[in-house]
């Protein structure tokens, strides 16, 4: 993993650890990934995985995969796999430390009851409104319910038996006792658990009443003995709650909230309602699409986890919320794959050339380096014919000054071939070109002149006989605008009407007939690429467009 060999950036979590360790406060530390499963984890969860499983590895501590299940009307167990899978592939692993907070409701119900107990929390008979309305706001006191100095007697035979399932949803809830002047809204007798009639994707049926997240999730830190809650910054108003359950219940552990920003990314959108609707608008083909954000869309982009971690390192860990342009991400993709990504020839939007002086039959086969930098990556042979393709743009019958490209009368070379000189076309009667001609300076072999004179051009090409034929699909970015997520404007008008295009009549080297999904390659002068691995186009390879050669949105 790129973590072991980088340099690794300091933070300031790994300062807080780091005192942590030495004056003996711990002696190992433990961390956690929370997430929900009512959706599928995104690029911004990377940063949270990231962090969390990272600085265990780091520090030689233990990371936690806790689903934090405490709402079943939202989560399923689809997500919980593809979560679990998500992880597994950014590379980390948390072994036998797989938890779910809903094993710990049978334990948050008997601390629930003790708070009851010790007076501390109460039956609530308001509606959700009238609650809601008693709150108060940021600038006023919130007002005490009727309710709140129900005896203890009376809150605990309520709560059992909305635990048995007397009452309906929403008629009851039970709340925490603590402040309705408090300054923070959190600690004016927070709801602890209401009732729910409905299926949990993990437990199933055993339980009419759930417990808030804010109930559930220090406690399950509790018992896990979590050393570092690490959540993003819109939890820091919630940490006075945290640490009052922690207070008022015989928790086995002490464990610490600390608070990050999260990532927020250009050029895109997180909030899992909007990922949503994408998906259920067929905006896009899926979670999975390779345009989404999700973990599952750009691994079938062809994102390599590698370059994900790198990212997440090289972004940082602050506490102050910024923005982070898209082309960081992309430019991290690049470097991974430029070091590793085979190369190889293809030819996206074909034109036929013929090569008039080239024996007809003749085939050469010409050695291609794998990586121009790397010869342990070694190298491979690509025919030659007579006829071959080469990219329509690559071509001009008038071109503007400075084409160095294939046009009538110019030499250019044909990439690990031979020199070439085009001699003119054939059109159709409507005038479309079918072909270039070209004649071949067989002196050139491997491309360059005898002579030594110099030739500026170089196009790439296939073999018309030895290349075969692939759909392929260049993506781009879902959002043409930096900030589609800005508030009050409608995010799907920014989407980019270009971020997709299919070009079915693709031709690439024959070695790629029967590519191996996980490689990622270099066409070379196109950009990065990977075999979809859903799709395939009548049995033809389809291939993902993972990133450009270079960025080509910093000029726009
Ligand atoms: P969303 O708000 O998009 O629905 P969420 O925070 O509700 O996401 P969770 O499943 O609760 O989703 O998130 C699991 C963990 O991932 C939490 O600890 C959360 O703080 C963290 N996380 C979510 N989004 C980001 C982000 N953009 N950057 C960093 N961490 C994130
Ligand atoms: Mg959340």
């Amino acid at each position: 993993m790129s973590t072991e060999s980088a340099p690794i950036a300091n933070n300031f979590l790994r300062s807080i650890i780091e005192e942590d360790l030495k004056n003996g406060k711990h002696s190992t530390i433990i961390t956690r990934f929370p997430p929900e499963p009512n959706g599928y984890l995104h690029i911004g969860h990377a940063k949270s995985i990231c962090l969390n499983f990272g600085l265990a590895k780091d520090f030689g501590g233990r990371c936690h995969l806790r689903f934090d299940d405490t709402n079943p009307a939202k989560e399923e167990l689809e997500y919980i796999e593809s979560i679990k899978e998500s992880v597994a592939w950014l590379g980390f692993e948390w072994g036998e430390h797989l938890y779910y907070a809903s094993d710990y409701f049978e334990q948050l119900y008997q601390w629930a009851e003790h708070l009851i107990k010790s007076g501390k929390a109460y039956v609530e008979d308001l509606t959700a409104e009238e609650i809601r309305a008693h709150r108060g706001t940021l600038t006023e006191p919130g007002k005490e319910s009727p309710w709140r100095n129900r005896p203890v007697d009376e809150n605990l035979d309520l709560f059992r038996r909305m635990r048995e399932g007397e009452f309906p949803d929403g008629s009851k809830v039970l709340r925490a006792r603590i402040d309705m002047a408090s300054p923070n809204m959190n600690l004016r007798d927070p709801v602890l658990y209401r009732i729910l009639h409905a299926t949990h994707p993990h437990v199933g049926d055993k339980w009419r009443i759930y417990p808030m997240y804010d109930f559930a999730h220090g406690q399950s830190d509790a018992i896990e003995g979590i050393t570092h809650s690490i959540c993003t910054l819109e939890f820091e108003g919630h940490k006075p709650l945290y640490e009052w359950f922690l207070d008022n219940l015989p928790v086995p552990s002490r464990p610490r909230q600390y608070e990050f920003a999260r990532l927020n990314l250009t050029y895109t959108v997180m909030s899992k309602r909007k990922l949503h609707e994408l998906v259920s608008s067929k905006t896009v083909s899926g979670w999975d699409d390779p345009r989404m954000p999700t973990l599952m869309g750009i691994r079938r982009r062809g994102y390599t986890p590698d370059a994900v971690r790198t990212f997440c390192e090289r972004i940082g860990v602050g506490r102050s919320d910024s923005w982070i342009d898209m082309s960081i991400l992309e430019e991290c993709v690049r470097e991974d794959l430029n070091e590793h990504a085979p190369r190889v020839l293809a030819v996206l939007r074909p034109i036929k050339v013929v090569i008039d002086n080239y024996p007809e039959g003749l085939v050469e086969e010409f050695e291609a380096a794998n990586h121009p930098q790397k010869p342990e990556m070694g190298s491979r042979k690509v025919s030659f014919s007579r006829e071959l393709f080469i990219e329509e743009d690559d071509f001009m019958e008038q071109p503007p000054k400075g084409f160095f490209r294939m046009t009538p009368g110019i030499e250019v070379r044909l990439r690990y071939a031979y020199i070439v000189r085009c001699t003119g076309v054939v059109r159709d009667v409507n005038g479309n070109l079918l072909e270039v001609h070209c004649e071949y300076d067989p002196a050139s072999r491997g491309g360059s002149a005898a002579d030594g004179r110099k030739i500026k051009g170089t196009i790439h090409w296939v073999s018309a006989g030895h290349s075969v034929d692939a759909e392929v699909r260049l993506f781009d970015r879902l959002f043409g605008d930096p900030n589609p997520d800005r508030g009050g404007a409608d995010y799907k008008q920014f989407l980019n009407p270009d971020s997709v295009e299919i070009l079915p009549a693709a031709k690439v080297e024959a070695g790629l007939a029967g590519a191996d999904i996980e490689t990622r390659y270099q066409f070379e002068r196109l950009g990065y690429f990977r075999p979809d691995p859903v799709d395939s186009s009548d049995g033809k390879p389809v291939f993902n467009r993972i990133v450009t050669l270079k960025d080509t949105w910093s000029k726009k």
